[in-house]
């Protein structure tokens, strides 16, 4: 089963917990992997299984970036809040640069988020 990997920052939880209800129906078929807090808040939310990593800041983006270097993540959906720095930024710019080094499909708002998943929706 293919893997989506699913963080949010704080600012962006909530709208994280509405894409993934409303993209419940597509997401219920692959192995979702979040940072801790994301996916708390999804699992209690939809009710999807999630496997769940450290929170962001303790190191979560890096065992997220391990994934995907390890080949078996279809999609990141990475919603990051522009409007605060974070203490974790190194770990977030690693992210985003292991997305790109093995070219895998990275959305870091929500619009492009949904513009992804309905393609993959049409592809299930
Ligand atoms: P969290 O981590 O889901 O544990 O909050 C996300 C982040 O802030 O990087």
């Amino acid at each position: 089963m293919k893997t989506i990997a699913l963080i949010a920052h704080d600012g962006k939880k909530d709208e994280m917990v509405e894409f993934a209800r409303q993209y419940r129906d597509a997401l219920v078929q692959y192995h979702l992997i979040a940072t801790g807090t994301t996916g708390q808040r999804i699992a209690d939310a939809t009710a999807l299984p999630v496997e769940r990593m450290l929170s962001g800041p303790m190191g979560g983006d890096a065992q997220i970036a391990a994934r995907v270097a390890e080949g078996n993540v279809r999609l990141v959906v990475f919603l990051v809040d522009p409007l605060y720095a974070h203490p974790h930024e190194p770990d977030i710019q690693g992210l985003l640069r292991v997305c790109n080094v093995y070219n895998i499909p990275l959305a870091t708002n929500r619009a492009t988020a949904e513009l992804l998943m309905t393609l993959l929706v049409q592809r299930l």
